[in-house]
């Protein structure tokens, strides 16, 4: 009996759970399917081309025609380096990069020197020159881009899309938080020394609850003794919990400046969030990371990515597609190659069912079937 691989993605799936999370009202119409492009269409529109009409000022359709290729090669390729510009924009940006610059990467050596006590200050180095932010995101994606560009691509991307990006707070002046700015209040909220019993959910019907474990113990004098800095914890839709460990706020530098009353460029400190991570070399406990917003949100969005995923492969061999892999956004099943045996269609139609956890969560699901694995 001979076998075929059936190989089924979770389309865009990062740029779904996001919007689905910020209930980002235009960003989750997006992926609405649209009847009238039939097959091409089920899972709603291409996000990068939606966002690229927003950079360029052109319609939805005018450029879908472009890069279908109906109006000739030269506006097929025109197109197509307009959603190559957009791309890095929808992935990047909606976890709040910024524009980028060029900056020094100091060595080790280089950063020991400088903190030597004979180190005099300005002494110039020959370390190199390296791009940051969606800059730099789009250069290791293969997308030609100016750092002017990206800027503009950050911004626009930040006018689209006030559920996600707005920092504003005054709900009195009609101007309401973005999902970065809830979540910073909310871990600002649950972090607070005073309150260590603070509970805050985020998302829609409150899917997401954070919190915080406090380890310690209660002294003969019933005075709370606190043995390690907490465990702050954001508990996804579908139960399982992320954890950041020692955690804790303290006033931060930001990478960004301010000016004084006299004009004068200054650091800008905020609360942030801290907590230990690994150290990438030596994989002990050892670093203390800082978070903010957007890396929360990102934190979430791909949790709960996972949890899809993980919730799919499950249901797949429910219906008797039996799973040998799965790689990134993918499930991969080995089926009789038979024409009794479940099929590709099936595979996209149980992808693309919404999931009870996620009601409103709009999923799209693109297969195939070979009798090798293939990209
Ligand atoms: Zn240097």
């Amino acid at each position: 009996m001979s076998l075929r691989f059936q190989v089924t993605d979770l389309n865009a799936i990062e740029t779904r759970v996001g919007a689905w999370l910020a209930q980002c009202t235009d960003l989750m119409n997006v992926f609405v399917p649209v009847l009238e492009l039939g097959r091409k269409g089920r899972n709603g529109k291409d996000p990068y081309l939606a966002f690229a009409t927003k950079m360029y000022g052109t319609t939805y359709e005018a450029l879908w025609a472009d890069y279908s290729g109906i109006n000739g090669p030269e506006r097929k390729a025109d197109a197509k380096r307009k959603r190559q510009v957009a791309k890095p924009g929808v992935l990047g940006a909606i976890y709040r990069l910024s524009g980028g610059a060029l900056v020094k990467a100091h060595t080790d050596e280089c950063i020991k020197a400088k903190n030597a006590r004979d180190y005099v200050k300005g002494t110039p180095c020959d370390c190199p020159m390296v791009k940051t932010g969606l800059w730099a995101y789009a250069d290791n994606m293969g997308v030609d881009m100016s750092m002017e560009q990206a800027h503009q691509v950050v911004e626009i991307f930040r006018n689209s899309y006030p559920e996600i990006c707005s920092m504003k707070n005054n709900p009195e002046c009609g101007e309401y938080p973005g999902i970065w700015k809830k979540l910073e209040l909310a871990v600002a909220d649950v972090m607070n020394p005073d309150r260590p019993a603070t509970v805050r959910y985020i998302g829609p019907g409150n899917c997401v609850k954070i919190d915080r474990v406090n380890i310690g113990h209660t002294n003969n004098d019933g005075v709370w003794v606190e043995s390690r800095k907490p465990i702050m914890r954001m508990q996804l839709p579908s139960g399982r919990c992320l954890h950041y460990l020692d955690a804790r706020l303290e006033s931060t530098m930001m990478p960004w400046k301010g000016e004084d009353e006299d004009g004068n460029e200054i650091d800008i400190y905020r609360d942030s969030l801290i907590y230990a991570g690994t150290n990438q070399k030596t994989k002990q406990w050892d670093v203390w990371v800082s978070t903010h917003g957007g890396k929360l949100f990102e934190n979430l969005v791909q949790g709960i990515a996972r949890d899809v995923l993980a919730c799919k492969l499950l249901d797949f061999e429910d219906a008797e597609l039996p799973i040998v892999g799965h790689v990134h956004d993918e499930g991969i099943a080995l089926v009789e190659d038979d024409i009794l045996s479940p099929t590709v269609l099936d595979m996209e139609k149980i992808m693309t069912t919404p999931i009870d956890w996620a009601p409103g969560l709009l999923l799209g699901a693109d297969g195939y079937e070979d009798s090798y694995y293939h990209k």
